[in-house]
Parts: structure tokens; sequence; C-alpha cells
């Protein structure tokens, strides 16, 4: 990197909280994404870590001058290659923007710095009698800005929906280093275009997000989870619409095969307790009252058994429930190393059945497996191309065009929560006309003439 511009930056946020001489290894480089499948950094990259907005902005001003890409960098957690600089750029990190600034419990909201974690915003919530908020995107190292960005999901979108549907401000800093305030703690704001929204979900590359204003809720006191083991997954899944038209809402609604959760049980040094089947459902039920709980959980385990489902078991203490729940979020550690493509597809509900088998044949087509794990009650399903001796098998590109047109056949998406990155730009191309992606680089080019923010990103530009 130039030494012009590291004298600039350091000039902005002090020679600490600049990094040069950055290699393969450093971990501001990469995100989450599978190994066999992350595009190269560029090691001439240079991290700074401005301290608050102003300086942000002060970046934004000079990289905008001299052209130089700005990659934002939140916790690194991404699945699809976002925050990698592939080209030489700035890597602006947010890890210094750490302010809780308010709890407001009045209006319910949290005024957050963008560098706020997940767990850290959890923490300061515990300080608070009875208040909570629901979004929980399997890693709790990532950042409130990066989960605007991604507008990140989890587990329990089935009941609360996801990220944008929290988020009612947001200070960003634009491309060109102006300041804006959208949105507030308002609840209707009917004022003009929502550029909020838009921005919610550009994965960084339509403006910096600083700031975020977020609804928190009152926290469910009482909580349970359910391990329904099928012998078929198409009583799995007709159960699961069937506890959806019931009226009752679980926190979260996941499925997994068998061996998933079997394999990641024992790397984790433990035993999966339901024996019986190969298609368990874990579903997880929070209410306000002992008394809701226990009918809750009657309801949905009727369903279950009307469905031909095994004997269910149950998790009414809260360690049982989190040894359940890290089982279920630790596939990804035993899957990671062994998988080539990861694809996060997502069909309506209603569709999952033959779309699931369908995948399940077409990688018998190949005789290969493939590794599913889904949100299933949101119809967002992982699923995956596994690597033969380490390597990405020959038929690999072939097969994911199959599993996109599949998709595309059940009205689907081609993610449901990870984003486009790096790694989905050509994919995104099979999804969206023509005029739909021409609009999105027109409204790049409104927001980052000089496309400084992130290139390569969502769009070739
Ligand atoms: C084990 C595991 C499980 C996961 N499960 C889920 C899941 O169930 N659902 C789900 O949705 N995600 C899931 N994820 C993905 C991940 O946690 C989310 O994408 C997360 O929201 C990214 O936040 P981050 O701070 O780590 O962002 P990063 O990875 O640092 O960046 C992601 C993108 O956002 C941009 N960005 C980051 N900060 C800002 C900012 N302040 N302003 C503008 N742009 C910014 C980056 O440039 C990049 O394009 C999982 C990840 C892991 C490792």
């Amino acid at each position: 990197m130039n030494s012009i511009v590291k004298d600039n930056l350091v000039s902005i946020v002090g020679e600490d909280f600049v990094i040069t001489n950055i290699s393969q290894k450093t971990s501001y480089l990469y995100d989450e994404i599978e190994h066999i499948m992350r595009p190269k950094a560029d090691e001439n990259s240079i991290v700074v870590k401005p301290k608050d907005t102003d300086e942000i902005s002060k970046i934004m001003k000079y990289a905008n001058k001299i052209k130089m890409p700005v990659v934002v960098r939140g916790g690194g957690t991404g699945l699809c290659g976002g925050c990698i600089p592939t080209k030489e750029s700035i890597i602006l990190s947010t890890e210094r923007l750490k302010k809780i600034v308010e709890i407001d419990e009045d209006n319910m909201v949290a005024v957050l710095e963008a560098g706020v974690t997940l767990f850290e915003l959890l923490e300061e919530l515990d300080k608070h009698e009875g208040v909570g908020f629901p979004v929980h995107p399997g890693d709790e190292g990532a950042q409130m800005g990066g989960m605007a960005a991604t507008n990140a999901g989890g587990a329990r979108a089935v009941k609360h929906g996801v990220m944008r549907k929290h988020i009612q401000g947001m200070e960003v800093v634009l491309p060109s280093g102006e300041i804006m305030e959208l949105g507030g703690k308002l609840i209707k704001n009917n004022a003009g275009y929502n550029l909020m929204q838009l921005i919610i979900g550009s994965e960084g590359t339509l403006a910096i997000v600083t700031k975020i204003i977020l609804k928190i809720y009152p926290k469910d006191k009482y909580s349970a989870t359910i391990i329904a083991p099928f012998k078929h997954f198409n009583d799995a899944s007709n159960a699961v619409m069937e506890i959806l038209k019931s009226g009752v809402t679980p926190l979260a609604v996941e499925y997994q095969d068998k061996h998933l959760f079997v394999e990641t049980a024992k790397m984790l040094g433990t035993e999966w307790q339901a024996k019986q089947g190969n298609a368990d459902l874990m579903i997880i039920i929070s209410e306000k009252t002992e008394d809701l709980l226990y009918a809750t959980c009657k309801q949905i385990n009727d369903i279950c058994q009307k469905n031909n489902s095994y004997e269910t078991l149950f998790a009414g203490k809260k360690s049982e429930q989190d040894e359940l729940l890290l089982i279920r979020s630790q596939h990804y550690e035993y899957i990671k190393d062994i998988i080539g493509h990861s694809f996060d597809t997502a069909v309506p509900v209603a569709s999952i059945p033959a779309y699931l088998n369908e995948l399940k044949e077409l990688a018998k087509e190949y005789n290969t497996f493939t590794n599913i794990t889904a949100h299933i009650a949101d119809g967002n399903i992982h699923s995956d191309i596994v690597l033969v001796d380490g390597k990405m098998p020959p038929y690999a590109e072939e097969l994911k065009d199959k599993i996109f047109k599949t998709c595309f056949k059940y009205n689907g998406t081609i993610t449901g929560e990870h984003g486009v990155g790096k790694l989905r730009i050509d994919d995104l191309k099979l999804q969206k006309s023509e005029v739909e992606l021409n609009l999105m680089k027109s409204i790049k080019k409104v927001f980052d003439p000089n496309n400084i923010l992130n290139p390569g990103t969502v769009l070739d530009m």
C-alpha cells in the first residue's frame, strides 16, 4: 500500500489504529466462508480502525478523492465473502464503535454504535429486567452494523422476523463522506422514500452504518425445547405446516438430517438422545407464562404425534436446552472443511417437501449426498456439495446450476439470509431480470458514483 495513503489515514485515526503488512493469515482478510470457496484477499490492503462517525466521514472523503476501494469489516462472521478485500483496499474495521448509547425502555429501543456485537447487546440487556432482543444469527460475534448490512435472520425468524423488522433508525456515512440520519425512535414514519430499508441488506455497498436504533422487546420468561424424531422427512414437514396453521408460533423450528445431529454431538463429546428415525425437528417454544408454555408444548406435541413422530423428547431446564441448541448451531463446524458450495436457498414453506426430495435426488444423480439443515418454518434450507478427496468435484458447477434451477421452479431464491457477497454475483443473474439488475446498478451509481464502497460485492459494476 502506498505510503501516502498510510500517512493520510494515520493523520485521521492515529498511528496505533492503522495496520499495514497484513498477510493472508491476518484475520482481517477473511470471513467464515468455506475455505475452498474463499475469494483471494489482496494483501496490499490496509486496515484502519476509526473511533467514531467523524473519523469514518474523513476516511471516506479521502478515499473518494483518491478513488480507493473501502471494504467495511464488522465481526467477520459473514458466509459469502462480503468483507473480503479482493482489490487493494482500505479495510475499515468498526471494532472501536462500541458505545451502547442508550437503552430507552420507555420507547423500547436501544441506540447502539455499529461495532457493538450481538453478545455485548445481549449482555447489556440482561442488566435490564425483562427486556430482550430476539434476532440471533448463530454467531454472537456479529456486529450490529454487519447484522444490519446483511439483514441477518437466523432460527428465531419464524416468530420474530429478520433484522429489517427491528431497525427503526440509522446513522450512516455515504461514500462521499457525508453523514445522514435515517428514521428515528418513531413507530410510524412515511416521509419520502425509505432509504434506510434500502441500505439494510445492501452488504456494505451503499453506505457505512455507524449507529442503529433497534427495537427491544419484553422477554418471554419461560421456554422449552422439543425434539421430534420422524421416520420420513415428509411427515416432519407436514407437522411443521400444521403447527404454523394451528395458531401457535414457536420461537424456532429447525430441521437437520439425523447424521448431522449425531456427528456434531459426538464432536462436542456428547450424545444425541433421539435414537429413532431419520428426520429430526428441534422446536423451541417461548411464552410469557408457565401455563401458556405447557399448553403450547402439548399442542405441538399432539401435532407431531398425529404426523407419525416417534416419542418426542422434552427439555425444560436451561442447561439441557442450551446443550441441544449448541449441537444444532455447531453443525457448521462439523461440515465446514468437508464441503465446497454451501447453499442458503429458500422456497415457499409448502414447497419444502418436494424441493428437499429433489435436492436429495440430484445429489444421488452424481453419486454423492448433501447435508441438509434448515430453518424449516421459514422455508430456508442449507444444503451443500460435498468435497471429494478434499477437492471440489468436477460436476460441482453443473450440480449447482441444477440446484438453483430446481429452487426457481418452486419460486425460490438463491439466498434466504447469507446474502450475495462476492460469492453469488453470477448466480444472482440467474434469478433477477435484467430490468431489476439494471435498476440496482443505477441505485449503486447514485450512492457511490466512483464505485469505491465494497466493489465486486452483490453486483459486478
Ligand atoms: C456459525 C454461523 C452461523 C450463522 N448463522 C446465520 C443465520 O442463521 N442467519 C443469518 O442471517 N446469518 C448467519 N450467519 C452469518 C453472519 O453471522 C451474518 O451474516 C452477520 O449478520 C454478519 O455480521 P458481521 O458483523 O460479522 O459482518 P461481516 O461478516 O464483517 O460483514 C458482512 C457484510 O456486511 C458489511 N458490513 C459489515 N459492517 C458494516 C457496517 N457497519 N456498515 C456497512 N456494511 C457493513 C461487510 O462489508 C460485508 O459485506 C452465521 C455465521 C456463522 C459463522
